[in-house]
């Protein structure tokens, strides 16, 4: 973990994710929290031998990865949190991810880990769209929804922290199918992304770019890709196939093992987002045939 400086004001923390810092007239606010303890006790020794201050939080997403280590920085630090509102509701109750991941149904054991259910936290205050103030820091927020259901991204003096709004290059290559709750928002926030104007952004998995549109032209071709190779899929049955099935076929595709459950109903979101999106464009239509829920081309 390497704490990297944009501007006067604003840092971040790289490495698998980015923990974002920014401080102003001795406060400190960190933007998203890691994925638990360890990420953020390694944070804090940083922040204490830079004597750097540290007192709000803002997590941009109701991911793990994003908000596990906020519990210890709240009950430990006292550290004032923030998120946007539905997000908020998950990490207050983060057993609501694997339950979405399991169908509503009682999440199996196996799903209740920290990658899947961050630990929970009581969060302070909402920030809400446009401009925000927190002590001495005003900002700007983005909505970015698409791989989240009320993702933010904060811009503050000109730098953009992004979020999971577009990943950086390597990391778009390593997911092959990244995880989306509604592949037509997530296009819709990546066009947004074009249009912002900054001296910076840097996304929650990947570098800082001066320019990033190249980066994110890249995000959008892969949905793009994944979208229509999905409905060529689609195309190819006729007579319809089940959801099963098309996961079955589409992970071969792109050449994908997967070794374990959460794994795999997480590129079932993804998958189903697509699907949705079709739909929507009247592609396609989910229906009930012989008792099993069927995708079938329009
Ligand atoms: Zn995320």
């Amino acid at each position: 973990m390497e704490l990297q400086q944009f501007t006067e004001h604003c840092f971040a923390f790289t490495g698998a994710v980015t923990i974002g810092y920014c401080v102003k007239r001795g406060k400190g606010l960190l933007i998203d929290s890691g994925l638990d303890d360890s990420a953020m006790k390694k944070v804090i020794r940083k922040l204490e031998s830079e004597k750097m201050p540290l007192d709000y939080c803002i997590i941009t997403h109701a991911h793990a990865d994003h908000f596990g280590g906020a519990h210890y920085l709240k009950k430990k630090w006292g550290i004032e949190m923030f998120a946007p509102k539905l997000e908020k509701s998950i990490m207050e109750s983060p057993i609501l991810e694997p339950i979405y991941l399991f169908n509503g149904a009682v999440p199996i054991k196996e799903l209740r880990n920290k990658f899947l259910e961050g630990q929970a936290v009581e969060i302070d205050g909402e920030i809400v769209t446009g401009e925000n103030k927190i002590g001495p820091f005003t900002f700007e927020v983005i909505d970015l929804p698409g791989h989240s259901y009320s993702q933010a991204g904060l811009l503050i003096d000109d730098i953009l922290y992004a979020a999971d709004s577009y990943f950086g290059s390597a990391m778009l290559k390593k997911h092959v199918i990244p995880f989306i709750v509604d592949a037509d928002q997530t296009l819709r926030s990546l066009e947004k992304l074009l249009h912002i104007s900054c001296k910076g952004a840097i996304p929650g998995h990947g570098h800082f770019e001066e320019d990033i549109s190249y980066t994110v032209k890249e995000n959008i071709e892969l949905h793009n890709d994944r979208m229509n190779s999905l409905l060529a899929m689609v195309i190819d049955s006729p007579n319809g196939q089940t959801i099963d099935h098309i996961m079955r076929e589409y992970l071969d595709l792109h050449m994908i093992t997967v070794s374990n459950v959460g794994q795999w109903l997480l590129y079932r979101t993804s998958v189903t987002a697509y699907l949705t999106s079709l739909e929507r464009k009247k592609l396609l239509s989910f229906l009930i045939e012989g008792n099993e829920l069927i995708v079938k081309p329009l």
